[in-house]
């Protein structure tokens, strides 16, 4: 492997992946190295049908080696979780103190849950990664007669409420509780009236203004003083970006998210480039949301401008282009399109299930997605 032109990558996302690719396409002499926490990629959106079981849990994720073994040498999956990131020394270094040495490093961390001071963390579910959200399906299976507790009324934890719903035989109590006045605040009132309904009509209570203040793994008590027995809490409140501590000078977000510069590199190192959720990518001044498509284009942005980085040429800035976004609710959903047109229903189903399939990392995984979305009209309503 050339060791001149090999970029580190941190982080086997989207973002990740899709650098990955620009890089080796861009120049073929390039090497890559990927640092990833797990040895497979996964397919984010499609969590909730861990609980909806629409399509096979081997469908949403897929073996790092297997989606590059095509480029051979050029690629090496070093499976370690960072807890270091040296600006100045230019390493990396692992939970057992490894350190990896780089010469140019795209970090794309993603997201990962922000508990804003709850202490009693290790009793909660959560839907953030394939294996918490397998240990959520296990845990509601194993206990009986649990009533569920969602905390966090934005799109995963209406996403883990319906999906526990239209994926479960049984019919527990759920509640969704969220600290603010409303869910979903930045939607239309006529919308989010449609979304309350609907949810109301699947059996599930949704209680604003509340927050949970303890929980001890059975009993939740909440900010209004009320208890509830025998309950499985699933954290859906928040994320943030990357606990991994960064030494050199950065700035951050209020929650955590990495300042970039237009071409996506941190200020001061021009070396190193940060993609996805990791970054706080901007359009017209405004920090973007998370979501797919951004990290796939930033992580692709980042992986071609270390190619222009190391032919010295001038480095491109990242424009973002605002598709859309499609949110499942078990057996409807919620989204807009191109920026104004709302949809929702089966149709928005199945543009999730399309557009996981179109970004998939594998084509056995892409097809099992587009199956999906087609035999909807028989396995919906
Ligand atoms: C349940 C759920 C549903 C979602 N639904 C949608 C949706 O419908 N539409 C949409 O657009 N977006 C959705 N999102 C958001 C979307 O998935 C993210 O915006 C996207 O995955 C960000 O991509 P990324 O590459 O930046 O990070 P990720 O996809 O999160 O990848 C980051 C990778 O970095 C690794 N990593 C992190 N820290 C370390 C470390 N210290 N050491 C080693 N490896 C590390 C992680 O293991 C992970 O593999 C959803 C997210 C979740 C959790």
């Amino acid at each position: 492997m050339n060791t001149e032109r090999t970029v580190h990558i941190l982080g086997a996302g989207f973002a990740g992946l899709q650098a990955a690719r620009a890089v080796l396409h861009k120049d073929r002499s390039a090497g890559v190295t990927i640092v990833s926490a797990v040895p497979y990629a996964t397919m984010l959106p499609a969590l909730p049908d861990i609980l909806t079981r629409r399509v096979p849990p081997g469908a949403i994720i897929r073996d790092l080696k297997e989606i590059f073994s095509r480029y051979g040498e050029r690629v090496s999956v070093v499976v370690a979780e960072i807890t270091e990131i040296d600006l100045e020394q230019r390493t990396l270094r692992d939970t057992l103190h490894t350190e990896y040495p780089w010469q140019t490093l795209i970090i794309a961390t993603g997201s990962t849950p922000e508990y804003y001071g709850f202490s009693q963390t290790k009793n909660l579910q959560q839907l953030d990664t394939m294996e918490n959200a397998e240990a959520l399906r296990q845990e509601f299976h194993h206990r009986d007669g649990t009533a569920v507790l969602v905390v966090g009324g934005g799109y995963t934890g209406l996403e883990v409420a319906a999906g526990l719903r239209v994926g479960e035989e049984k019919h527990p109590p759920i509640t969704v509780v969220d600290v603010a006045d409303h869910i979903l605040p930045f939607l239309p009132e006529r919308r989010r009236q449609a979304i309350l309904r609907y949810l109301v009509a699947m059996d599930i209570t949704v209680r604003s203004g509340v927050a949970l203040q303890e929980y001890d793994g059975t009993t939740a008590i909440l900010s209004d003083g009320s208890k509830i027995e025998n309950v499985l809490v699933c954290w859906a409140a928040g994320m943030r970006g990357t606990r991994t501590e960064i030494r050199g000078t950065v700035g951050k977000t209020r929650d955590h998210r990495l300042h970039v510069a237009s071409d996506l590199t941190l200020p001061g190192y021009p070396q190193v480039f940060v993609a996805g959720d990791a970054a706080a990518l901007e359009r017209d001044g405004q920090v973007l949301r998370r979501a797919v498509n951004f990290a796939f284009y930033s992580g692709r942005h980042a992986g071609r401008n270390v190619v222009r980085l190391w032919r010295g040429r001038a480095r491109k800035p990242f424009r973002p282009v605002d598709l859309g976004w499609v949110i499942p609710l078990g057996r409807k959903s919620l989204g807009t399109v191109f920026g104004v047109l709302p949809v929702g229903g089966r149709l928005g189903l199945r543009l999730h299930y399309l557009m996981c399939g179109f970004r998939h990392f594998g084509v056995t995984q892409t097809l099992q997605f587009y199956w999906t979305a087609l035999r909807l009209r028989r396995r919906v309503d």
